[in-house]
């Protein structure tokens, strides 16, 4: 058995040197690193990113990061890439025999980055999914789960929902709906809310820990529950 800490952060909004993040294996963002998408933003993500004890560092972008989705997408990728962290876009990477997919598509709202209308256009991206996928990332929720407002109304997205209670896989993080940090086990697979800030983005959230095991013999990967983890963990 290998075992592996995966520490997820999520909706820093450019106030990420405020947290502590203890060291780890794989860290991994959950999209929203930037205020307004700029490439500033980026560079000081980067290098934050950078800096930290990890061997691999995972991204996907958010409905604020639009400087990967408009015509400064090649070098916002560059940035990354060029402080050796992994950006995902409707792609998979597999480190240590886990296989992650990272996606920053979220449900039409306001005209974000990365917005698909609910249904067919947004389902063009679900079905990319492997059904061996082990982490899954997405900016947005699945419907129902982490994904209630401030006013009680779930904004997540009904066909993310019917992908993940298709593939199963291990883990589901996710960040975007602030009020809605935690993790929660459903039907077999671990879902989280990563935001680090809070509904008035305010700096409020620890990174969230898990420590997974990966069965070389089945490929099998499970979180294990580690009462040391530092933040908040199972
Ligand atoms: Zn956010």
């Amino acid at each position: 058995m290998t075992t592996l800490r995966l520490t997820f952060i999520s909706d820093t909004h450019s106030q990420h040197q405020g947290l502590m993040i203890e060291p780890g294996d794989v860290l991994i963002h959950c999209g929203d690193f930037t205020a307004r998408g700029d490439l500033d933003d980026t560079m000081d993500f980067a290098q934050f990113m950078a800096a930290q004890n990890f061997t691999h560092k995972i991204v996907i972008a958010g409905n604020h990061d639009w400087c990967f989705e408009d015509k400064r997408r090649q070098s916002a990728e560059a940035c990354l890439e060029d402080h050796e962290i992994i950006y995902i876009n409707d792609s998979a990477v597999e480190i240590g025999g886990i296989r992650f997919w990272g996606s920053p598509i979220q449900p039409e709202f306001l005209h974000w980055a990365f917005n698909r209308q609910r249904g067919a256009d947004i389902r063009k991206h679900w079905q990319q999914i492997p059904d061996d996928t082990d982490v899954l990332i997405t900016h947005g929720p699945a419907f129902g789960i982490l994904d209630a407002c401030t006013n009680g109304r779930r904004v997540g997205c009904e066909d993310l929902l019917e992908t993940i209670q298709r593939i199963k896989p291990s883990v589901h993080a996710c960040g975007h709906i602030h009020e809605s940090f935690g993790i929660r086990e459903q039907d077999g697979t671990l879902f989280i809310n990563a935001c680090n800030l809070n509904e008035r983005y305010q700096l409020s959230h620890p990174p969230v820990v898990v420590d997974v095991e990966v069965d070389p013999g089945t490929g099998r990967v499970s979180p294990i529950s580690n009462q040391k983890s530092p933040g908040i963990s199972l």
